[in-house]
């Protein structure tokens, strides 16, 4: 059986409260020289270093790179280092219905960017609370890179849902990676950003599908708790429908693409109070599995992403400077 709900948590990235964008690091720069500014920068590198090793993971080469500040990077006006998310890294079983039984709950919206995935943005960044965007490879082009930006800025995590939505299952191998790998490509192409979870259209995954989303580095991610919002029931619906089939590790499908979703939307608020009422916290799906945010030493502007080292999450990956 290919799929499996669970895996053994390891090191979540567990801040995600911290405010990505514009906040400086505590401590690093107030009137430093520059050598006070440099051994700063390096015993922080060390100490990151010495977190991820920590965790026990082996990820020694991370670590390495970790310890020496990558020479080409950015620096912000008060001349801390930054790093902006580049991706994130999913390993451990092949695809997951449900998370660890926690009380918590990971949102995915399916079928954007559309009209409404603004809206929808906005409306998690007003109820502190994140999600993941499985969004469809045709419909980005540069137009959407502000809108992908802005996900990433509040936290939101960018799923493959392939380049044109099809039923995997009934397409050959040779297609399947050709599907995955072209979404992979166009959110890269929009965002510098290169996601490790992908939900398959429908649902229609099997065995082969996982392993080759495996091998581009994809976690496939279903859904236990459906409210088929996308058949537009109304906000109550889609309301009742979610806190009746949610329990500890749910994975919810909702959709910010493919139609009308105003009732979506409107229904969100209300599930997102009622589920914290019930004690459920919402997090990310790489917060659930415990796979791990990378970041890059940024160049120039960062995009609006840069973040000092010091406010990385835990468990983030240092990958080496493009
Ligand atoms: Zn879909």
């Amino acid at each position: 059986m290919y799929l499996a709900g669970q895996v053994p948590p390891e090191s979540p990235p567990s801040d995600r409260s911290r405010a990505p964008g514009g906040s400086r690091a505590p401590g690093v720069h107030s009137g430093s020289s520059r050598a006070l500014l440099s051994a700063v920068a390096t015993l922080a590198a060390l100490s990151l270093a010495v977190a991820i090793v920590g965790h026990g993971h082996s990820l020694d080469t991370d670590a390495a790179r970790a310890a020496s500040p990558p020479p080409a990077a950015a620096r912000s006006a008060d001349g801390a280092l930054l790093y902006r998310v580049v991706g994130c890294r999913s390993t451990g079983a092949l695809a997951h219905r449900e998370g660890p039984r926690r009380m918590e709950v990971a949102i995915g919206f399916d079928d954007g960017p559309w009209t409404d995935t603004p809206a929808f943005v906005t409306m998690l960044q007003r109820n502190h609370a994140i999600a993941t965007f499985f969004m469809i490879g045709r419909q980005l082009s540069a137009a959407q890179r502000p809108l992908l930006l802005r996900e990433l800025r509040a936290g939101d995590l960018l799923g493959d849902h392939t380049y044109s939505h099809p039923d995997l299952t009934r397409i050959g191998p040779a297609a399947v990676r050709a599907q995955l790998h072209q979404a992979i490509d166009a959110i890269r192409a929009d965002s510098g950003y290169t996601p490790c979870l992908f939900r398959p259209p429908y649902g229609a995954d099997d065995a082969s599908v996982s392993r080759i989303a495996r091998s581009l580095g994809l976690s496939t991610v279903l859904w236990n708790v459906d409210p088929a919002d996308y058949t537009q029931p109304g906000t109550g619906a889609i309301e009742q429908r979610v806190l009746a089939q949610v329990r500890p590790g749910s994975i919810i499908i909702s959709h910010d693409g493919g139609g009308p979703r105003g009732q979506t939307l409107a229904a969100y608020p209300g599930i997102i109070r009622k589920l914290r009422a019930r004690g459920y916290r919402i997090v990310t799906m790489l917060e659930m599995f415990g796979y791990r945010p990378v970041y890059e030493p940024c160049i120039k502007l960062c995009d609006g992403l840069g973040l000092a080292r010091l406010q990385l999450p835990r468990g983030a990956i240092i990958a080496p400077a493009p």
